[in-house]
């Protein structure tokens, strides 16, 4: 069992923690939490709970909860530390992991350059084998590179212009915003072209960033040009046998994210995560060499069977097809139409 210590337990943290203890390989060995609050509370019933340094340990013991160690003997407790604090955090962190001559995944507010390589599980599997330092890219841009690798595996891609229409924060947040306006990121391409070619190269990306005052999911309006001339059955066909890409039906009532993610719910998943990425089949349209489809992308879950897959890519324990069979079948991704 590979001993995989979270550090940083909020909307990514908490979720490879639960994924985690799903898989038959891999034991979470503790998390690290700054606070004694209510989410640290609850997970003490589950978890070992360590501390980023000694002067964080007077509030947790005031607060009754025990207090295992620090990052470092966290660090020392485990094989391997996924890093899920806030951006730029997990760099700071690292000297930790190198220090214990441990194994570390980042995540994808950390800059590509602090790691060996990044990583989506469908495109780019086999360059973290081996690697000590791994970064699970951001979710725009697991979710860009999870429904244009069919394609570019199947027909080849000369080009990706994307919009990304991306939700202001994540639901247990009330600091951030906007609420009543919208934040173009102005600057064109957004980081989202570079960081997808460092997980899918090949072909020219172009990306512009909204953010929207919504909490539940973004929305991708993806434009791909394909090498051959297509039809719209060809598009669908080549996303089937990739179970973390649902496609919905826009005659059902999934007119919009508030019923996607609904539909997590209905599907009993915990926490209300929906893994994979919900593409209208409805919107899916070829003109010439242009495929264009619209996505939506649950951000606080799409990257969590990534940090799974990457870690036994890390260990070396499977190959990329069996890694995604495990992973899948242990958070109940199947392919599924709706
Ligand atoms: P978050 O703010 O929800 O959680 C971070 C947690 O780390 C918080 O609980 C915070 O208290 C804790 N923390 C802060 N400093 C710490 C320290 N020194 N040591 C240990 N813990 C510390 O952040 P998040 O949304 O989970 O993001 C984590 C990483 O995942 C970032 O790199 C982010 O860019 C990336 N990411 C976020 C999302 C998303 O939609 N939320 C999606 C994909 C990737």
């Amino acid at each position: 069992m590979i001993k995989v210590g979270i550090n940083g337990y909020g909307t990514i943290g908490r979720r490879v923690a639960f994924a985690v203890m799903q898989q038959p390989d891999m034991v979470v060995s503790g998390i690290v939490k700054t606070k004694p609050d209510y989410v640290s509370e609850i997970a003490s019933s589950t978890y070992k709970i360590f501390v980023p340094d000694r002067s964080y340990i007077d509030a947790f013991d005031r607060a009754g909860i025990k207090v295992s160690g620090t990052a470092e003997d966290l660090t020392g407790d485990s094989d391997v530390i996924v890093d899920a604090t806030p951006e730029g955090q997990g760099e700071k962190n690292k000297g930790i992991y190198v220090k214990a001559g441990k194994k570390a995944v980042f995540e994808g507010g950390e800059d590509a350059s602090i790691v060996d390589a990044s990583f989506n599980a469908y495109s780019d599997y086999s360059d973290a084998i081996g690697k000590n330092y791994v970064r699970v890219v951001s979710c725009n841009t697991t979710a860009m590179a999870r429904t244009l690798f069919p394609l570019k595996e199947k027909f080849g891609i000369r080009s990706v212009s994307a919009t990304l229409i991306r939700r202001a924060t994540d639901q247990n947040d009330s600091k951030k915003g906007p609420i009543n306006a919208v934040e173009p990121s102005i600057k064109i391409p957004s980081h989202h072209a570079s960081d997808l070619k460092t997980v899918m190269p090949g072909f020219d990306v172009s990306t512009v960033a909204v953010k929207v005052p919504t909490t539940l999911m973004h929305v991708h309006v993806i434009d791909a040009e394909i090498n051959d001339e297509l039809s719209k059955n060809d598009v669908i066909s080549a996303w089937d046998g990739y179970n973390r890409i649902i496609g919905i039906n826009s005659n059902n009532g999934i007119v919009s994210t508030a019923q996607v993610m609904d539909l997590s719910r209905e599907i009993g998943r915990d926490r209300s995560d929906l893994y994979e990425i919900a593409v209208w089949l409805g919107s899916v349209t070829v003109d010439g060499k242009h495929v264009r489809y619209i996505q939506a992308v649950h951000q606080e879950s799409d990257v969590i069977p990534e940090n799974i897959d990457a870690i036994r890519a890390m260990f070396e324990l499977n190959d990329r097809d069996k890694s995604i069979e495990i992973t899948d079948r242990s958070l109940k991704i199947t392919k599924r139409l709706f």
